[in-house]
């Protein structure tokens, strides 16, 4: 079976060797887990929250006419793509910062914001390049536990503030869980947090929820202005090869992450891409209408089989599942060329793609149901 075989634990404090020292927070740092690959016509690639479909036609013809133009730099300031952006948002370009990936963005923002020592809060489980890049920073985590429906806790998250908390990520439809914060909740949230709390509302999956279940970001945006929205066209768009992602944030941060960037970070082929895209959003939202079908056709059937899951509103759905069952259903899914990812001691994600695929998780869940 050609899977690639990532360690399901990340190493420990790399040893002493003698050579020039890491950084302390450099040695101590677990390194990202990235969803596992595989080749080859039978593997059902589901560990990492990628779009099953191709790119869009028109952003594929937008990079072959940019790929003869590799000899220049990109457009460092991104200033097409960030009007386009702009005008597709209802904001002005002042206020959108672009970077390699949405957590490329969210890199720039830690930097950006967090001196050694400031503290930022999370929910746990979440997207866990979260810890990396605070700790990557000199920053402290603060990890909060989801709820005992998987989602955030946000009266937890509003009681760990202290004058240390510099930057609150909140992800919304909740990676891995799918659980979504409500606009209502949020907003009181928004309300106890002190305005000197950047508030970073990742919406990777956002366009997968259905429009009543999460917060209206931009609205809540634009009344709190320390709110910052961060949205990614590797998911829905389908172009995580590509690396592009922003954010929307008050002018003077959405400043200071253009600053905090890595020059030249995104490149020529994906700004075109992007914006390429935007111009073909209704193709992508029928591609997501598909994806969202499946979604409740899995979870219904799950239901059916006796499993219980909370609804997810990402394009993915997330079982819990204690060490042995765990272990059990990596099992299976490695013995039938399927994908997935696994979380020691939490649960297992799936990542919801073409029914073909759906069905073998459906065929392969349903012999382990309870
Ligand atoms: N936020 C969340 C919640 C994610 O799950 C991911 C990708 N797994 C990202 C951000 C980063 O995606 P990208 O850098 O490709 O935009």
């Amino acid at each position: 079976m050609p899977l690639a075989q990532n360690p399901a634990v990340s190493p420990a404090a790399l040893p002493d060797s003698g050579l020039p020292a890491l950084r302390g927070a450099v040695a101590g740092l677990p390194s990202y887990v990235p969803g596992r690959r595989g080749t080859g016509g039978d593997i059902a690639a589901l560990a990492s929250n990628e779009s099953h479909y191709r790119p869009l036609p028109a952003a594929v013809a937008a990079v072959a006419d940019a790929v003869s133009t590799m000899n220049r730099y990109p457009d460092s300031a991104a200033v097409e793509l960030r009007e386009r952006l702009a005008e597709h948002l209802g904001v002005t370009a002042h206020e959108v910062a672009v970077g390699p990936g949405s957590v490329g963005v969210l890199q720039q923002i830690i930097t950006g914001l967090c001196d050694a020592g400031d503290e930022v809060i999370f929910a746990w489980r979440s997207f866990e390049a979260y810890p990396i890049l605070v700790e990557l920073a000199g920053a402290r985590p603060v990890r909060i536990p989801l709820d005992a429906a998987e989602g955030h806790d946000l009266d937890a998250m509003v009681a760990a503030v202290n004058d240390r908390t510099k930057v609150i990520l909140l992800c919304t439809p909740n990676n891995p869980t799918g659980v979504p914060i409500s606009h209502v909740r949020l907003e009181a949230f928004l309300q106890a947090v002190p305005s000197s709390v950047l508030v970073v509302i990742d919406e990777a999956y956002v366009e997968y929820a259905e429009a009543a279940s999460g917060p209206e970001s931009l609205a809540l945006y634009r009344r709190y202005p320390n709110v910052c929205i961060l949205r990614t066209f590797s998911k829905a768009y389908g172009l995580a090869g590509l690396r592009v992602g922003y954010a929307v944030a008050a002018p003077a941060i959405a400043e200071g992450l253009r600053r905090a960037a890595l020059p030249f970070a995104v490149s020529a082929l994906a700004q075109r891409a992007a914006i390429a895209s935007l111009d073909a959003v209704e193709e992508m939202e029928v591609r997501v209408a598909a994806v969202r079908q499946e979604r409740a056709r899995m979870a219904g059937e799950l239901e059916a089989q006796g499993w219980k899951l909370q609804p997810s509103q990402g394009n993915f759905l997330w079982i819990r599942a204690d060490e042995s069952l765990r272990a059990r259903l990596v099992d299976a899914f490695d013995s039938a060329g399927i994908l997935v990812r696994a979380y020691q001691g939490d649960g297992v994600r799936i990542t919801v793609a073409d029914p073909a695929s759906n069905n073998r998780v459906l065929r392969l869940l349903e012999a382990h149901a309870a």
